[in-house]
């Protein structure tokens, strides 16, 4: 295997290792319940699962479902299966909100030092005294409340005594800091809502700062590893460990994963989603882990892409072509050969008993000669529409009046004639075939520049083939001016009702993939049916991304 240089965070990884600060170490990927995971989520999770598996230790899967508002259990078991889908196996499944009584005991711990108080002030004014970078904030009446009362308020507002929003509790840390996160952030807001797991039980929840850094200091966790917005919560995550005295997990930030064309913040996704912009979350042009999965991607090909972009400490947008190469690659190496014709015109061998069908073998894998099936050859076969030319174009090699090419695993054919209807559309193409000119056996001497696909009409089965574009026309709509929404691709999906594709692919089951030749890679839909097929395009052949 070639020997990669280590990222910034596995040489901290291996240094804490080596001095034996920790004996093994233990990440997390700490998604919030409040939508599907998506590529940047992707990286993550191959970041945190991928260090534990490289240096023996061990990653546990936490939901940080501190929020009760917009979380849901469809959301836990959608992230679960992908997690597995992509190829990890967490330690142990946890949940933030398992730890609100320990979390409720350390913030009275808190009070008891005289560290945090409760604060009566509106949130309106707690922002305004709060100050700005450049002015320091006010210290208020509140602040300067006694540790009893603070204990006596706090259990109040735990047992419902307050409405939303008439208290918090603050940590008591210092209003003119220069991070702004140290001016007394809040702990815990009152929220008189029903949580998903917990039910009724709370109605004050811990905020993101009080609860992450805990719940990975309770869990043991070593390498507390986060995207970059969380440098400058870094400081409070420290101070809440240092002033309860509890395990020192450490939080280090990367860079997030950023791609061109799409969105990757789950408000976004939401949006698109709840205004019909697409059909849920796993529709294929969604770049959540469900819509690639759908779409044809492989774990393997995720996988290669997190490690192809590797692990930044500074912001940056990746080419969503970079992650079709890698799929790409992988489908080249394993995707069986078939044909479909997406644009069907009918072609007609005269010389042919039209009673005769041949069964012709055709080969699988380029790179494997015995895998092999055979393929259906009759009189009347569809050709795709845009492989016959009237008047030809120079260097044309497909079809054309009096123009020979081989059907592809059959004959060398020659174009004798072809019919029109009244709107000047070519509907029917007449030919002559070579017999001599059999692949693998040909000895009619003939050379013939173009091969095209094909299908016997008897025998093709009808499909219905989605071929996706660009869910977006610009490289980062979420820096646009103006709503993202407004630069949505109206292209972004076409589907093609009448193609067809070899009868065999009428078995072909959920996921499985193909490479239709000259065409690209499909996979089959989750809405197939027997007798109504549907392929979802994977990817094309090459890069035909114009810069
Ligand atoms: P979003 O903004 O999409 O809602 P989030 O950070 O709020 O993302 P979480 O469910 O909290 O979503 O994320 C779980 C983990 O995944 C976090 O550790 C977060 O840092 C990480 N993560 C989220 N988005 C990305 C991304 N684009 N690239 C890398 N990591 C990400
Ligand atoms: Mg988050
Ligand atoms: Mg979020």
């Amino acid at each position: 295997t070639e020997e990669k240089s280590l990222n910034f965070i596995e040489e901290i990884v291996e240094e804490d290792l080596g001095k034996g600060k920790y004996e093994s170490i233990l990440t997390r990927f700490p998604p919030e319940p409040n939508g599907y995971l998506h590529i940047g989520h992707a990286k993550s999770i191959c970041l945190n699962f991928g260090l534990a598996q490289k240096y023996k230790g061990a990653t546990n899967l936490r939901f940080d479902d501190t929020n009760p508002v917009t979380e849901d259990v469809e959301y836990v078991d959608s992230i679960k299966f992908d997690v597995k889908w992509l190829g990890f196996t967490w330690a142990n499944e946890l949940y933030s909100s398992d730890y609100f009584d320990e979390l409720y005991n350390l913030a009275v711990k808190l009070i008891r030092k005289g560290l945090a108080y409760v604060d009566d002030s509106s949130p309106d004014k707690i922002a305004a005294e709060k100050g700005t970078p450049t002015e320091p904030g006010i210290e208020n009446e509140f602040r300067n409340r006694s540790i009893e009362e603070n204990l006596l308020l706090f259990e109040q507002m735990k047992n419902g005594k307050f409405k939303d929003g008439e208290k918090v509790l603050r940590a008591k840390i210092d209003m003119k800091a220069i991070n702004m996160h140290m001016r007394d952030p809040i702990m815990y807001r009152i929220k008189h809502a029903h949580h998903h797991r917990t039910g009724d039980k709370w109605v004050i929840y811990p905020m993101y700062d009080f609860a992450h850094g805990q719940s990975d200091s309770i869990e043991h966790i070593t390498h507390s590893i986060c995207t970059l917005e969380f440098v400058p919560h870094r400081e409070l995550y420290d101070w809440y460990i240092d002033n309860l005295e509890i395990f020192p997990s450490r939080q280090y930030e990367f860079a997030r994963l950023n791609m061109t064309y799409t969105v990757m913040s789950k408000r976004r996704l939401l949006q698109l989603v709840n205004e019909g912009y697409v059909s849920g979350w796993d529709d294929p042009r969604m770049p959540t882990i469900s819509a690639f999965r759908r779409k044809g991607y492989t774990p393997s090909s995720i996988r290669t892409f997190c490690d192809k972009i590797g692990v930044a400490r500074r912001d940056n947008l990746i080419d969503i072509s970079l992650l079709e190469f890698c799929i790409r690659e992988e489908l080249n190496a394993i995707a069986p050969r078939v044909m479909a014709v997406l644009h069907p015109v009918k072609l007609i061998i005269d010389n042919y008993d039209e009673n005769e069908t041949e069964e012709l073998v055709s080969e699988n894998l380029p790179n494997d000669p015995a895998n092999t099936r055979t393929v259906s050859f009759s009189k009347e076969l569809w050709i795709e529409k845009e492989d016959f030319m009237e008047v030809p174009v120079k260097k044309w090699f497909r079809l054309a009046p009096g123009a020979m090419v081989r059907l592809k695993s059959a004959y060398i054919i020659r174009c004798d004639s072809f019919i029109k209807d009244n709107d000047g559309n070519v509907t029917e193409i007449h030919a002559t075939y070579i017999p001599e000119s059999k692949s693998h056996h040909d000895t009619s001497g003939i050379n013939v520049k173009g091969t095209i696909h094909w299908l016997s009409v008897k025998h093709a089965t009808k499909a219905e083939i989605r071929l996706y574009e660009r869910l977006f026309t610009v490289e980062n709509p979420a820096m646009e001016e103006g709503d993202f929404k407004n630069f949505i691709n109206p292209h972004s999906l076409e589907i093609i009702p009448g193609a067809f594709v070899e009868p065999q692919l009428q078995h072909a089951v959920e996921g499985e993939k193909f490479q239709f030749i000259r065409h690209g890679y499909f996979c089959v839909d989750r809405e197939s049916k027997p007798g109504e097929m549907v392929f979802n395009r994977t990817v094309t052949l090459k890069d035909s991304f114009k810069k």
